[in-house]
């Protein structure tokens, strides 16, 4: 028996830092919509009593550190499955880019064992589990658009944005949450408005949720990494309706209306980076 599961990429409309937890996590609040960019997982039940990880991109880890083969352990261990899975993972969405694609691996890797090992765990159930693996994972299981915090995995869904294009364009590097975080300072940063943005989406007010994208971790990653805020500044000389740098970067991502502009938007980008991606927002939960 086989099953084959999409795991999208999500952006943040919005993405706010509180303060630090005594637990040494960042108390968050953010906006998170899935992308129509996605990974593909295909699970194959093995007779051997083991996780096997085959990905399509070699500088992806096939081994404990992989999220999905943490998903497929966590559930074994906790749930005696005696059976093994090979997980077969074809990466679409970048690495190592802000938009959780080892978080959604995971979640997908969740929902498609709860079937195949026939474990009946409800999807609120897999959502909480999945918070052991990562902070991005919650959301994932259930995709959608929704308000997250805590660190990330309290979940709130919200309804879906109208439909536009995302222009998703990311620079040839990796970055590290953990040091993003590491060099963000708490005092005087520039916080969105989160329930602007939430009304603004209920009331499918497009213009608004263009001009109310915020990140606090921006300026931190544009810091590090210049070349960032040089893509943001080039989506917008392009003409993109709203601009803002998702998670903890690097990717930059573009909301336009029109298709006439959004092919403006991708192909001008084209010319600076080589990783550009027209998709859509899929702002509709899932499960
Ligand atoms: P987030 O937006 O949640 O911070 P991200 O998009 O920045 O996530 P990922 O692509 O999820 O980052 O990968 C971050 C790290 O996790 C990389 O160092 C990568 O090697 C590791 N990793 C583990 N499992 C996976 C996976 N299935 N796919 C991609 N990366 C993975």
């Amino acid at each position: 028996m086989k099953i084959s599961l999409k795991a999208p990429a999500k952006i943040n409309l919005s993405l706010d830092v509180l303060h630090k937890r005594e637990d040494g996590f960042h108390e968050v609040e953010m906006i998170m919509t899935t992308v129509d960019l996605a990974d593909r997982i295909e699970l194959t039940r093995l007779e051997e009593n083991r996780i096997k990880v085959d990905v399509s991109e070699g500088f992806v880890p096939n081994d404990h550190r992989n999220l999905a083969y943490q998903a497929a352990k966590l559930l074994k261990d906790r749930y005696n499955v005696s059976e093994g899975v090979l997980i077969h993972i074809r990466k679409n969405i970048p690495v190592s880019a802000g938009l959780a694609g080892g978080s959604s691996d995971a979640a997908a890797t969740l929902r498609g064992l709860n079937e195949l090992w026939n474990l009946q765990l409800s999807i609120d159930e897999l959502a909480s589990l999945g918070a052991q693996i990562g902070s991005d994972v919650s959301f994932c299981v259930y995709g959608g658009t929704a308000l997250a915090t805590g660190r990330g995995e309290k979940i709130k869904h919200i309804s879906a944005p109208p439909p536009c294009w995302v222009i998703l364009a990311k620079p040839p590097i990796g970055v590290s949450t953990a040091e993003v975080y590491r060099n963000l300072k708490l005092e005087h940063l520039k916080h969105p408005n989160i329930n602007q943005m939430i009304s603004a989406i209920d009331n499918a007010d497009y213009p608004l949720i263009c001009s109310e994208l915020g990140n606090v971790l921006e300026t931190v990653t544009f810091k590090l990494y210049p070349q960032v805020q040089r893509i943001k500044e080039q989506m917008i000389r392009f003409g993109a309706d709203g601009v803002l740098m998702s998670g903890s970067g690097p990717t930059v991502f573009g909301l336009v209306k029109h298709e006439s502009r959004m092919l403006r938007v991708y192909n001008g980008l084209r010319g600076f980076c080589n990783d550009v991606y027209a998709v859509r927002v899929m702002g509709e939960r899932y499960y």
